[in-house]
């Protein structure tokens, strides 16, 4: 059955949520089984053999992730950046190359320089916003793998993938997008022309703060086929108890977006009316530079907001420690708001670097509670400066 003509929320709660067909229990069970009983040597039921290569309550997670980002394959792994790692493996080698935006998150840019860049795969970060530089950039390497974050994190850049998958095809490289931010209820990169979407699900996707995991969605069978292989192979799964928490989370992903998004809008309009803050990242205004993209590519803002002080590092540091609805924490996407200070949190790893974070800059995961509440915390949290 093709799920492509459903809108996001019936994909989200149907896709690949069969009832079970013994008790017709209308919530797939969850599976701990590790392995699975043989009728005779090589008598697989239905497939199933043994838990690292197929677990039917991950199954049934992965179908609902195809589903919500119109793809035809999804792997689910236990993390964002096992996800990462296993999708280089599975379509590069060691002397290949990856561009990617000089404002990737952290964690990303780490694995792919410190870790893979050992084994010999070599990366240039570009400004994704500059066209002749990452043409430039892939020419020169021959890059196999473009990579794209958008929104980006922390800066909020917004990269025009339709334009970049096309920059990156005519060149024969494949383009991939980190699709945390925007979640799939926003943005779908695989019908924008992306080859292969990338999440970190403890965000968005699992979005109550409860369950780390990432996840790879192609189209493309042979791509599918190879990194099937590598999830099988190299065996970063998700558990089944994860990958049932992750599907309850993206059933109802749609209606947390709409709300992070409206609680968002306001709170990015309360902080740019403040005398205290230098500067707003948010997509939703008309004056961010990428908002006519962000239009047109996506249907709703987000939930993410970062914010740079006039009082620099020690008024970021300030507000960091002194709301009280808006956790300090790292992470984001959760139901409940949190604050972050990237250049000493999330961000660590590129200090130093070309895609150091600002130092007077604090980043906004705004939650679902009353926005009214969360402008109130951060009201007071002003009086300290
Ligand atoms: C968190 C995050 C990751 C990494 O995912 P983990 O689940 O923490 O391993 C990758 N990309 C983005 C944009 C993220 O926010």
């Amino acid at each position: 059955m093709t799920e492509n003509h459903q809108g996001a929320n019936t994909r989200f709660v149907h896709a690949g949520q069969e009832f079970e067909p013994v008790t017709g229990a209308v919530v797939p069970p969850l599976h701990f089984s590790s392995t699975y009983a043989q009728d005779g040597i090589g008598g697989l039921r239905n497939g199933y053999e043994y838990g690292r290569g197929t677990n039917p309550t991950r199954d049934s997670l992965q179908a609902q992730l195809a589903g919500a980002e119109f793809g035809n394959h999804a792997f689910s792994f236990s993390s964002g950046l096992a996800a990462e790692d296993s999708l280089i493996r599975a379509v590069l080698r060691p002397g290949d190359h990856i561009v990617l935006g000089n404002d990737a998150y952290g964690g990303t840019f780490r694995l792919i320089d410190r870790v893979l860049g050992a084994w010999g795969i070599g990366n240039t970060p570009v400004d994704m916003g500059d066209e002749a530089a990452l043409a430039a950039a892939i020419e020169k390497n021959q890059a196999k793998l473009v990579w794209v974050e958008t929104p980006s994190n922390p800066m909020m850049k917004i990269t025009d993938i339709a334009k970049v998958a096309e920059i990156a095809h005519a060149a024969g490289a494949l383009l991939v997008v980190d699709n945390t931010f925007a979640s799939p209820f926003l943005q779908q990169p695989l019908t924008l022309g992306a080859d292969i979407v990338v999440h970190s699900t403890t965000k968005y996707i699992g979005g109550h703060s409860d369950v780390v995991g990432g996840a790879v969605i192609v189209k493309d069978a042979e791509l599918a086929e190879k990194i099937g292989f590598i999830q099988f192979a190299v065996g970063a799964v998700s558990g089944p108890m994860d990958a049932f928490l992750t599907t309850r989370g993206l059933k109802t992903l749609g209606v947390r977006m709409r709300t992070h998004s409206e609680n968002a809008a306001q709170v990015a309009q309360w902080l740019r009316e403040r005398s205290e803050v230098e500067r707003v990242l948010y997509p939703g205004f008309e004056d961010h530079p990428g908002h006519e993209i962000a239009k047109k590519q996506m249907s709703g803002f987000g939930g993410m907001v970062s914010v740079q002080f006039n009082g620099g590092e020690s008024a970021a540091r300030k507000i960091a420690e002194s709301t009280k609805l808006f956790t300090l924490a790292e992470s984001l996407g959760g139901i409940e708001s949190l604050m972050n200070y990237p250049s000493e949190m999330t961000h660590a790893s590129v200090k130093g670097t070309e895609l150091a974070v600002p130092v007077n800059l604090l980043r906004l995961s705004v939650g679902i509670e009353d926005p009214a509440d969360l402008i109130e915390d951060l009201e007071k949290a002003f009086t300290n400066l």
